[in-house]
């Protein structure tokens, strides 16, 4: 229940002075529904409109400036401006406006009028030129323009200093809340109150105030990640609290796992034995089998599935694509077979009598693994007793499709597996409420990749090479990558590139893109996966996890546009076999240091954890990490980069504050509660795996 005192921050942005029909969904857009949506919106740069006089402007600044108005002129033609010549006693300044003013502007401002204007200067020879002043006001009112303006996000229809002002009538709404921050934290952390921080957030005087290290945006970050993480923490404890079956470590698995052409690896072996722990806990599991592809996260989730199938619980195994999901049968139904298990595959291909046998075995529980799509979870699909989900790619399912399929069986276990090289210092914010294990060890045997930065006017030689490749046996995946905003400018430029391609090498090149139906993308995908085709162009990531292993070409054009997690991502996907493996990042040049810096680090090392806290370290504008789309938690005011370092002590801090006081009952409690609310978290469910 919402406290009171929160009432007129979740009130809609309609109740904000000037906020009519035309304007609100523009607001909606920029901030979000609520006034507290607005009050979160934060500036992002600051204008210091410095006052002086004409003759001392500097070009390109903001200045204020006192002037008398001198002439009007009149626009000749359509596409000409409406100037004013205005006098200060230093020099001239010409006011210019395009487009539409006109003659309301000589009755405002008539001659002789004292203006204190304020805008950006240009100088066009030997004129000084302000074009559309952000404000000219009569010198009475000079006071309304403040020396420093914070700079809000805009949108068309828009301008900033509208956001500017309905975020500080926001502000002015926002109450004193009740302290929810630790005290001895807050000292020490130097912290302000929140109001107090908000009052600073929206009102900066310098640079260093926009700063996300500045301490009122630390504050205010610190807040949103406590939020989030008491959500996340209460969730799992949740889930926790479910009883579920109690499944033993069997004998069953050991068999399969004896006949094994190989070992575990240590990472294996421990990741197997967490996953067991919680099996027989009698609680219900959540856990995260984190890896890159390959590392073998697939055998350890088979052995948990036989270890279920020994205690006569049904296990599936869940995969995002059909293609996906047949490698993994191929991988888990032989070793299962072999020690008497029913193994079936489920996909949307399955249809009529076919698809009614192998319900039927689900149902009656002759199957003991399912392993398929979306298919899965249809409503028709029964399970006798399932005991056992597990779900590849996690972040590739909304919510409520990985629900559907818990609620399939009560109270079923879960082991999600994700390929997402995540940094560990991130790794709460996007897995919180899940238990992680990492497998960070590679099976033996794999020849590492040779990761070659080549720039793109030497695309000729590669291609020679390819070719000769090719003609070898090899396969190769060739990435354009998403460029434009369009999708479909994107896939002219992967068309170009496959009849540039074929020109060279006929009919061997194929394309799969985001724009085909997922039959025809699956029927390449095969075709490229069992060897009939040896060279596949692809937009952007296609299918995460798909194993090739006679594929040992990798080819990444203008790679300085991915995120490094996402070159990692496409690399891993080579280099399976024992087979000299090649991975080519063509880039434009010219390559900013940084750039060169990240392409670096692929060339220097394979371990995809240590890919992406390389990374982060080195992050820039936008989402190098390809964090979105990796189920990344959408904040408002924490940063999860420059506030990295707050992450684990929030978790911490979420931790403490249930165990105390689980039913926050205590005042700090009660404040917490507040937070809560605030922040809408436990609504929000963006990590949710059950
Ligand atoms: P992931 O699910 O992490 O992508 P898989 O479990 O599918 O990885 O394993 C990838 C490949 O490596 C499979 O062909 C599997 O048989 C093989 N493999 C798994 N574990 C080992 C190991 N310990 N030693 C050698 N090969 C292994
Ligand atoms: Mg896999």
């Amino acid at each position: 229940m919402r406290p009171e005192i929160l009432f007129p921050l979740f009130a809609p942005v309609s109740t904000l002075k000037g906020v009519g029909p035309k304007v609100e969904p523009l607001v909606e857009r920029v901030a979000g529904p609520l006034v507290r949506d607005v009050l979160f919106l934060g500036p992002s740069s600051l204008i210091h409109r410095t006052p002086t006089t004409v003759d001392s402007v500097i070009d390109g600044q903001v200045h204020t400036l006192n002037v008398e108005v001198e002439l009007h002129t009149k626009p000749m033609r359509m596409d000409q401006p409406w100037k004013i010549r205005t006098f200060d006693g230093t020099a001239f300044l010409t006011l210019i406006w395009f487009k539409g003013h006109g003659e309301h502007l000589m009755r405002q401002h008539p001659v002789g009028a004292r203006r204190v204007v304020s805008g950006k200067i240009e100088r066009w020879g030997n004129e000084i030129q302000m074009a559309h002043p952000d404000y000219i006001l009569p010198v009475e009112r000079a006071a309304e323009i403040p020396e420093t303006e914070a700079v809000y996000p805009a949108t068309t229809g828009l301008p900033a200093r509208t956001v500017r002002k309905l975020a500080l009538e926001a502000l002015s709404r926002a109450p004193e809340l009740p302290e929810w921050q630790d005290g001895a934290w807050k000292a020490r952390e130097g912290f302000i109150g929140w109001r107090a921080a908000l009052e600073r957030f929206h009102n900066p005087q310098t640079d260093a105030d926009l700063s996300p290290l500045a301490p009122h945006r630390r504050r205010l970050a610190y807040d949103e990640l406590l939020a989030h993480q008491l959500a996340l923490a209460q969730r799992k404890a949740a889930r926790r609290a479910q009883p579920a079956p109690v499944i033993p470590a069997g004998s069953l698995a050991d068999r399969i796992e004896a006949a094994l052409p190989w070992k575990l690896t240590g990472a294996q072996i421990r990741a197997l034995s967490e996953v067991r722990g919680d099996l027989q806990s009698g609680e219900r599991m959540s856990r995260l089998l984190h890896g890159d592809v390959g590392a073998g996260k697939t055998i350890v989730a088979m052995l948990a599935m036989a270890d279920a199938a020994e205690a006569k619980l049904q296990s599936v195994l869940m995969a995002p694509t059909e293609i996906l999901a047949r490698q993994h049968f191929e991988t888990i139904a032989a070793p299962l077979e072999a020690q008497g298990l029913r193994v079936v595959l489920l996909t949307g291909r399955d249809k009529g009598g076919v698809r009614t046998e192998k319900l039927m075995a689900l149902m009656d529980g002759a199957a003991d693994v399912a392993v398929g799509t979306h298919a899965l979870f249809q409503d028709d699909v029964r399970y006798r007793a399932l005991g056992l989900t597990v779900i590849d790619e996690q972040h590739r399912f909304g919510v409520s499709e990985r629900k559907r399929l818990q609620d399939k069986g009560e109270s079923v276990h879960l082991l999600a597996m994700s390929a997402t090289p995540i940094p560990r210092t991130l790794e709460l914010t996007v897995f919180g409420d899940l238990d992680v294990s990492r497998i960070d060890e590679k099976p033996p045997g794999r020849t590492p990749v040779a990761t070659r930065v080549v720039p793109s006017p030497r695309m000729g030689e590669i291609i020679t090479r390819l070719q000769e490749a090719v003609r070898g046996g090899a396969q190769a995946f060739w990435i354009c990558p998403m460029v434009s905003e369009s999708e479909f400018a994107d896939l002219a430029a992967a068309e170009h590139r496959v009849v540039e391609l074929r020109k060279v090498m006929g009919a061997s090149v194929g394309l799969v893109h985001g724009q085909m139906a997922p039959a025809e993308k699956d029927a390449v995908m095969a075709d490229f996966a069992e060897g009939r085709l040896p060279v596949l162009v692809a937009t952007t990531v296609v299918e995460v996890g798909v194993n090739v292993p006679n594929a040992t070409i990798m080819v990444i054009e203008q790679a300085e546009r991915f995120g490094l997690a996402q070159l990692h991502q496409l690399r891993v996907r080579v280099g399976r076999g024992r087979r000299e493996s090649a991975c080519v990042l063509l880039y434009d040049p010219p390559l900013s240091d940084t750039a060169q810096q990240r392409l670096d680090i692929l060339r220097r090392t394979d371990d995809g954890f240590l890919i992406a806290e390389k990374d982060l370290e080195l992050r820039g504008g936008g989402d190098p990490l390809g964090l979105k789309q990796s189920g990344f938690p959408a904040y408002r005011l924490a940063d999860p980069v420059a506030h990295r370092a707050m992450i684990a002590a929030a978790a911490d801090d979420a931790r403490l504050i249930l165990n105390r006081d689980p039913g926050l009952t205590s005042e700090r409690g009660q404040a917490v509660r507040v937070l809560q609310e605030l922040f809408d978290w436990r609504a929000g469910g963006l990590t949710d795996a059950g």
